[in-house]
């Protein structure tokens, strides 16, 4: 059983992620539906428990077609006094599942440690910063709904929650709740199959803040979409605060439904963008405090430039580099940092290649990888086009006739003529810098 989830959580997973966090894991026993599992150190332990608890249980709970409790130890070799009781104790999944914060039996699923404090506000993300303090300071007066979109591990799902965490500390009372909206999903699934429909309206509509993050995954499931569209009303009508997250405009999410996606443009929509490297270097401090890693100023600098706009990769490296320094006892250097990522900077720059680049812009904008190849003049067709010979001049170290020549056998002309418009574009339309800047995002994460 056990061996079978690490296949799956592979195929999951990339070989640096999955050779990192999931290989060092050691199972010590499967006890009916308990799973103690055993990891060598605080470093992967932490992030095991932040990151990957959830998909193991998942994975081996549907392997085993047993809703598993997962309890992760840290291995007695490594550990250190206090640091026994750290066992990750999940809820068995019932069909309706609600996990409670603090005192108040009203908070659900807020992650208590994503503040505003926490957050690193730069140019990039400075307009939906402020627009999350707003709400969070009167919530339902401002902004409603709050829309936050961006690119894969910018820093949404820590502004969502940094909202519910301002807004409980103002309001002890409210009835707050985070979903993903996949989480949604499945409770409502559950709740049909259970026949359990008046309890989920009930919860959802009695709610002062909703939260749902990742909302692009409802698009096209229609029952969930349903349901939410009725949820959002009741709680709009009543003057609730909504905040939704996802990783596309609310036009480019393919498969949403129209009565919600101009639902979704009622209140205010602010993007995030990549980060600059000052902001960057900001955000790895404040990650490096946090988890008790002395990072000196010159790993700090490398390491913001030379990974990825992804912060969520960033931290990763971060606490990577952490866990070298912790097993060796040796303090972080410039030359350890660059030793420990050396493989996995190498191997990102000549992962991406134009094939890949065509997946995730025509994934992004919902349409055919041969429509992006076609020559068709549609509106609807020609930006995405010129949007991914852009991202593969950007990305790649192919000329304008190999590019050409992966669009179809196109004139080299064609691409530069392309890239022009695109560049041209971007400066005055944000739309389009923002969806440039988080298809980039994906495919350099
Ligand atoms: P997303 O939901 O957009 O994919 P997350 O909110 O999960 O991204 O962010 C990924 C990680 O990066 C989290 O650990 C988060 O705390 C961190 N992060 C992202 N942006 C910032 C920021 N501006 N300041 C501090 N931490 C950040
Ligand atoms: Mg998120």
């Amino acid at each position: 059983l056990w061996q079978e989830t690490l296949e799956q959580l592979e195929k999951h997973l990339t070989p640096q992620h999955y050779n990192t966090w999931i290989k060092p894991i050691r199972l010590v026993s499967i006890d009916k539906d308990l799973v103690r599992l055993e990891v060598p150190n605080r470093f992967i332990y932490s992030w095991i428990r932040d990151n990957y608890a959830d998909l193991i249980q998942e994975t081996i709970s549907t392997i085993g077609a047993v809703s598993y409790q997962l309890q992760i130890d840290i291995a007695p070799l490594q550990q250190k006094k206090g640091e026994t009781e750290l066992p990750v104790q999940q809820q068995p999944a019932e069909p309706v599942r609600a996990k409670t914060v603090g005192k108040n039996p009203g908070v659900y699923n807020l992650n208590k440690k994503y503040t505003f404090d926490e957050f690193v506000s730069g140019s990039s993300n400075q307009f939906a910063y402020a627009a999350a303090r707003a709400v969070a300071t009167n919530p339902a007066t401002t902004y409603n709904p709050l829309f936050i979109y961006g690119g894969v591990g910018l820093g949404k799902t820590h502004l969502i929650n940094a909202i519910g965490n301002a807004i409980l500390q103002n309001n002890p009372e409210m009835r707050i709740c985070y979903y993903t909206s996949e989480k949604f999903m499945n409770e409502l699934i559950n709740s049909l199959r259970y026949a359990k429909m008046d309890e989920f309206r009930n919860k959802f509509r009695s709610m002062d803040v909703l939260l749902i993050d990742d909302v692009q995954f409802i698009a096209g499931k229609e029952r969930t979409q349903e349901e939410f569209f009725h949820t959002f009303n009741s709680l709009y009508e009543s003057h609730k605060q909504i905040v939704v997250t996802s990783d596309k405009f609310p036009k480019e999410i393919p498969g949403l439904e129209e009565r919600l996606r101009s639902r979704f443009e009622w209140g205010l929509i602010a993007d995030i963008q990549a980060p600059d490297v000052e902001t960057k270097q900001a955000i790895l401090k404040i990650k490096a405090e946090q988890n008790g890693i002395d990072l000196p100023e010159n790993v700090t600098f490398f390491l913001a430039n030379s990974i990825s706009s992804n912060v969520r990769e960033l931290e990763g490296y971060l606490i990577r580099i952490g866990a070298y320094a912790s097993l060796t006892a040796t303090p972080i250097t410039l030359a350890m940092a660059k030793e420990v990522l050396k493989n996995i900077l190498v191997e990102k720059r000549r992962e991406i290649s134009i094939e890949e680049i065509q997946k995730t812009v025509a994934a992004h904008y919902g349409i055919k990888v041969s429509d992006l190849k076609s020559s068709k003049r549609l509106k609807a067709l020609v930006l995405p086009r010129q949007v991914a010979m852009y991202i593969s001049r950007q990305l790649t170290p192919c000329s304008y006739p190999e590019i050409g020549d992966k669009f179809g056998g196109k004139d080299h002309s064609t691409i530069i003529h392309a890239i022009k418009k695109i560049e041209a574009k971007m400066a005055e339309d944000m739309q389009l810098s923002a969806s440039v800047g988080s298809i980039r995002a994906a495919l350099e994460s």
